[in-house]
């Protein structure tokens, strides 16, 4: 065999990779390369490994279902790993979501959820909103307004969905132009009354399916709604029969600081969709569903091979059971709170930070130009790129990517955070003058 890097012109590079370097191990909140350099991951695989790399509990899991049984297709028979991770998702998500179907990816759940809206409702159209992100296939980026390079040279799209601005207070127009009275913090709704423009000028309700949301957007910019933003869309559904589906792909498992985003505002939706973390590493999807709404998906019409695949519903319940008994969503909770308050004390005495926004562990630093709110991307790739030279890895995210995203692992304790704030800290000092 050739030397590793031998084999990398050979990596289809169709992203650019945030680290050239070749990774050999994770372990909590750590990775280290084939130098042996180690880089503390606060990009935690985009949301995946919410439990820290290879955590003990699940690795076990994985290992004792392998020499069990690795896969058996769901519409074969049922397995016993899929009945023990829904008795385990019963406990974590709103008991009237009573019903569920499992696929491999956040984007194959989304595509789930749709095509499920569409069949029980005999509806086609579905409102979704700007700067949210759903998924790269046909379907789910037709789904997708986050940045232009989700759908440049992909077009045409699937028809039937339009687009409603989210309540993204930061940039309201209506809090710009008169912030003595408007702001969502005064009541504005100026989203809602858009979701209701919508329904009057565009897509008829008898017409619409579903308003899909995230309650935090993730790849948008890591933004953080009101309550009665989300209120308001579930009020508007009821009214019209329209269902509401919540992703919670990026949100899910702990990562606000409650079980699923939505807890936070109080709302049940009639689809959930989860992914991402919900197997610490593992390729697992699932949409958790109203019964009387699953009731009316014709059998058959809709699957796949490995949906629901038994070494990833083992590696799932494991997960479950490492949040749950050692109170990760707490430490979530916990410690997103801290990142918070020295955030903002950052944002203090550094004027490229125009707002610092988050629910638990799912933050988001937005850098703007001193003086105003104009986007600064090329200060947020440089205040990541310092990091990583100081060994901090984080990502950015929002359609000028010009927010930086902290999503650690839940796992992490106040040496790490320091670590990290340290590193950051540092960044914003070195990039002053950039
Ligand atoms: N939905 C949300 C909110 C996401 O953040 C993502 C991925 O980042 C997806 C859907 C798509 O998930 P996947 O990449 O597993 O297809």
């Amino acid at each position: 065999m050739n030397n590793l890097e031998d084999y990398l012109p050979y990596v289809s590079s169709i992203w650019p990779h945030l680290l050239e370097t070749i990774i050999v191990r994770g372990e909590g909140i750590y990775i280290w390369d084939k130098t042996g350099r180690r880089y503390l991951d606060f990009t935690c695989g985009i949301g995946v490994t919410n439990t820290g790399h290879c955590h003990p509990r699940v690795v076990t899991a994985i290992r004792e279902q392998a020499g069990r049984l690795l896969h058996l297709q769901a519409n074969t028979a049922y397995h016993e790993p899929m009945l023990l991770l829904i008795a385990a998702l019963q406990e974590v998500v709103p008991s009237e979501l009573d019903t569920f179907f499992f696929t491999n990816s956040g984007a194959e759940a989304v595509e789930s959820a749709v095509k499920l809206a569409r069949q029980a409702s005999g509806r086609t159209n579905v409102i979704a909103f700007e700067r949210s992100f759903h998924g790269r296939t046909l379907g789910t980026m037709s789904l997708t307004s986050s940045k232009i390079i989700y759908r440049a040279g992909y077009q045409p799209l699937m028809p039937a969905v339009f687009f409603a601005p989210y309540a993204y207070c930061y940039r309201c127009p209506k809090a710009e132009a008169n912030p003595e009275m408007y702001g969502f913090d005064k009541g504005c709704d100026w989203a809602l009354e858009q979701v209701n423009f919508l329904l009057k000028s565009q897509t008829a309700p008898e017409e619409t399916a579903a308003i899909l949301l995230e309650p935090v957007l993730g790849e948008g910019g890591y933004i953080v709604p009101p309550s009665h933003f989300l209120l308001g869309l579930r009020e508007i559904c009821n009214k019209h029969d329209i269902l509401l589906i919540v992703d919670e792909v990026q949100s899910g498992f702990g990562r606000t600081g409650r079980f699923f985003a939505l807890e936070h505002f109080g709302i049940v939706p009639d689809i959930l969709i989860m992914a991402k973390s919900m197997a610490s590493g593992l390729p697992l999807s699932a949409i958790a569903v109203r019964g009387e709404i699953m009731n009316r998906w014709k059998p058959g019409s809709h699957g796949g091979t490995y949906g629901g695949n038994a070494l990833a519903c083992a590696a799932s319940e494991a997960t479950i059971r490492v949040l749950q008994e050692e109170k990760l969503v707490e430490n979530s909770a916990r410690f997103g709170k801290k990142l918070m308050d020295r955030l903002n004390s950052l944002k203090e005495s550094n004027q490229c930070i125009g707002d610092v926004r988050g629910l638990g562990l799912m933050v988001g630093v937005e850098f703007v130009v001193p003086g105003g709110r104009s986007p600064d991307g090329k200060k947020a790739k440089a205040i990541q790129k310092s990091c990583l030279d100081d060994g901090l890895l984080l990502l950015t995210c929002g359609t000028d990517e010009n927010v930086i995203r902290w999503i650690p692992p839940l796992i992490i304790n106040e040496n790490h955070l320091e670590e990290a704030l340290n590193i950051f800290e540092h960044a914003l000092k070195v990039t002053a003058n950039s």
